[in-house]
């Protein structure tokens, strides 16, 4: 029995808001030699086996990332929320916009989105000087479909503020089936509402969760490292990685912590900072 990939995952950007290297900074993180210690902005690129291609999120750095990943396409975005480091790079999906891309996120976001792309929305803008979009609200635990691809809005708390994580699943499944299959998205999080835990088990423990995990010292709108691991360990993914670091560790210090927290606790999968260009790949259906 074997399974066929359904969807691959390609982090575009483990980084906190300044990216690091930070600007200016001259701390050992910023000035380390390993690449992995190089952290874009946060999103995520995704691929399904039907040819189905998105992102969450286009940060500032999103030209850069899509020639790195070498996205050639792309059906939609799916934003989680309209800070800066997550949307400021949505202009340059103008090369994928031959056709009309739509953007999901929720009616905050989009408003927020529309404001800031003013010249998107306004008739007197021609020709190429935008990109094709279509903005698509979307309501908490609504489900979307991306050709074989069902995409789940999972609200979290970041801060004050309602945002959204994305569950994704390769669709239709036998719902028996889907354990170890999902692939669920929280970055920006600060407190997971118990609904979300919910709506995330309902196709049983992911086979791959990447989560906010911003540095040791806690922070009013990010999970630390530890918030991140405890709720890593309640949503039981096979994998878990940490994403929207800091400078505050080297990743090789990260790891060490991810280590520690799972020897500690037994049951947890398997836990590690993320990286940019990290690729992993879901099983989907099962053959023979
Ligand atoms: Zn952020
Ligand atoms: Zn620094
Ligand atoms: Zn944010």
């Amino acid at each position: 029995m074997r399974h066929t990939v359904a969807v691959k995952v390609v982090v575009l950007g483990s980084g906190t808001s300044h990216g690091v290297p930070v600007p200016g900074c001259g701390c050992p993180v910023c000035l380390s030699d390993d690449s992995r210690d190089k952290r874009l902005r946060a999103s995520v690129y995704l691929e399904g086996a039907g040819g189905e291609r998105a992102v969450i999120d286009t940060g500032p750095e999103f030209r850069i990332q899509a020639l790195r990943a070498g996205i050639k396409k792309l059906d939609a975005v799916f934003l989680t929320h309209a800070h800066a480091d997550h949307l400021h790079g949505l202009d340059d999906i103008r090369p994928f916009s031959p056709v009309s891309i739509p953007v999901y996120g929720n009616s905050q976001t989009l408003d927020e989105f529309r404001e800031r792309f003013a010249y998107i929305f306004k008739k007197t803008q021609q020709g190429g000087g935008k990109p094709r979009i279509e903005t698509r609200p979307v309501s908490a635990g609504q489900k979307i479909s991306l050709g074989n691809i069902a995409v789940t809005a999972v609200p979290v708390k970041h801060g004050a503020l309602d945002i959204f994580g994305w569950k994704i699943l390769e669709n239709p499944q036998n719902p028996a089936e889907n354990n170890e299959k999902s692939f669920v998205y929280l970055t920006d999080v600060s407190k997971i509402p118990e609904t979300s835990f919910t709506l995330i088990a309902e196709d049983g423990k992911p086979g791959l969760l990447v989560i906010d995990g911003l540095r040791q010292r806690p922070h009013e709108t990010h999970f630390t490292f530890e918030q991140a691991f405890e709720a890593a360990a309640r949503i039981g993914a096979r994998q878990t990685y940490i994403t929207h670091i800091c400078h505050s560790h080297f990743h090789r210090e990260i790891e060490t912590l991810c280590r520690e927290f799972t020897e500690k606790q037994k049951a947890a999968g398997r836990i590690s900072p993320a990286w940019d260009g990290l690729e992993v790949e879901l099983p989907g259906k099962t053959g023979f």
